[in-house]
């Protein structure tokens, strides 16, 4: 067992630090004040090879692993955890995804625009009525001659108000249930294909969020994605390398916390004293320290497994189980610390509690997590 970071991994740790550093701190609290999303910035980090990390050099990414985009997500949480949400839906949810199962003319055509950031992918599987019982969906995919006619809508999809083109799961056989359903691309100029509200939320502002419709949204065979019905496949495996990879994001959450806490905890001074040295503050930053350490441990095994196995899910539903709610509770004791202070949107800790809460929610609930960890261990059992 080796707990040191590779030197690719190191690298990956350094190139997005300083990006996030330079390029997103200047804007982090305009994201959230305004709701805004920085294109520009998106692209820039494409030009630096972070959004099609995961995808092969010859297809216009940099060949990485999944600890690698981890890491990235990681590291601009600690800036942006907003800005690392849609990140990682494009780079992970959708890229990742349509790479892996795509046909060689879906790679060619798509990997290279999205490694770059020319254009913004994003992921639809969640539907009004179906959120956590997803494969319920009601969206649906007739193939009409040449072409696959869809019907239906998609909610709460990141990046949808800015994406340029979508992974979207429909039934294609209703009559089958979760075994009638299958991947599309659906591109922004499909006829048929509309963009509906932008949401307006109590956190990761600055990741657009919306809803996309399809009536008789008209797009041609060779958009499937992977094999008709075969679709639940494709969703389980990519929620479950979606659940570590965006874990990531809770773990950077979690560290901006410590760090933010730390230093006020050192000149904040209370009854003649720095407030760090009293031991009921101690307690809260030790904790900290051990969520952090946690996390990191639950997330780069789930990674590892994963790697080898896309089958696997309780590790992946463990690791961001835990950091994210650990990542909520880290953010209210960073709050607590600051006092007042940690109550005013001055000093940060708010908005990182803001955004803490979503990874409990975001990517199959606490509860779908704790499910899917109960269930594997009792059938394994069994
Ligand atoms: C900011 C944001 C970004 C998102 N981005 C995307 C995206 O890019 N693509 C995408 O497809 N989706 C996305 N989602 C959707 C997300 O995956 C869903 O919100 C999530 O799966 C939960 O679905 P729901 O909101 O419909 O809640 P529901 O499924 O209605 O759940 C409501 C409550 O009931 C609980 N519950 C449900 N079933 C059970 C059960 N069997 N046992 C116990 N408790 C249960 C849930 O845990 C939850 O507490 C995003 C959501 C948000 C908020």
């Amino acid at each position: 067992m080796n707990f040191d970071l590779s030197e690719e991994h190191q690298m990956v740790r350094d190139i997005v630090r300083r990006f996030a550093m330079e390029e997103l701190s200047p804007v982090a609290a305009r994201m959230d004040e305004e709701d805004y999303f920085p294109i520009d910035i998106f692209r820039k980090l494409g030009e630096l090879g972070m959004l099609g990390i995961t995808v092969p050099t010859e297809y216009g990414g940099s060949g990485l692993d999944y600890i690698s985009q981890m890491i990235c997500l990681e590291e601009i949480s600690r800036i942006s955890p907003a800005f690392a949400l849609s990140v990682g839906a494009h780079s992970n949810l959708c890229l990742d995804n349509l790479f892996r199962n795509g046909s060689r003319e879906q790679r060619e055509l798509y990997a290279p625009k999205l490694s770059s950031g020319e254009w913004v992918g994003c992921l639809a599987l969640t539907e009004p009525e179906s959120g956590s019982d997803a494969l319920s969906m009601r969206t649906t995919a007739e193939l009409r001659d040449k072409h696959y006619s869809l019907n239906g809508s998609k909610t709460f999809i990141t990046n949808a108000p800015v994406a340029d083109m979508a992974l979207v799961y429909a039934k294609t056989e209703p009559s089958l249930g979760h075994r009638g359903i299958s991947a599309f691309i659906v591109e922004g100029s499909n006829p048929g294909f509309r963009k509906g509200r932008k949401f307006d939320k109590m956190g990761m502002r600055g990741s657009p969020t919306g809803e996309l419709f399809f009536d008789s949204c008209n797009v041609p065979s060779s958009a499937l994605v992977g094999k008709k019905n075969e679709g639940a496949g494709i969703v389980m495996s990519g929620l479950s390398v979606e659940r570590a990879v965006l874990a990531g994001i809770s773990l950077g959450i979690q560290e901006q916390c410590l760090d933010l806490a730390v230093d006020y905890s050192r000149q904040r001074k209370q009854f003649g004293l720095p407030i760090s040295k009293f031991e009921l503050i101690q307690e809260k930053i030790a904790n900290m320290y051990v969520g952090i350490e946690a996390s990191r441990l639950l997330i780069y095994k789930s990674l590892q497994v994963l790697q080898k196995d896309k089958s696997k899910n309780r590790e992946a539903a463990a690791a961001i189980m835990f950091a994210a709610e650990t990542s909520t509770k880290t953010a209210l004791d960073a709050i607590q610390i600051m006092g007042g202070y940690g109550y005013m949107k001055e000093f940060r800790v708010e908005k990182l509690m803001r955004d803490a809460k979503l990874l409990e929610i975001g990517a199959g609930t606490t509860e779908i997590r704790k499910m899917i960890i109960a269930r594997e261990l009792l059938e394994d059992s069994a």
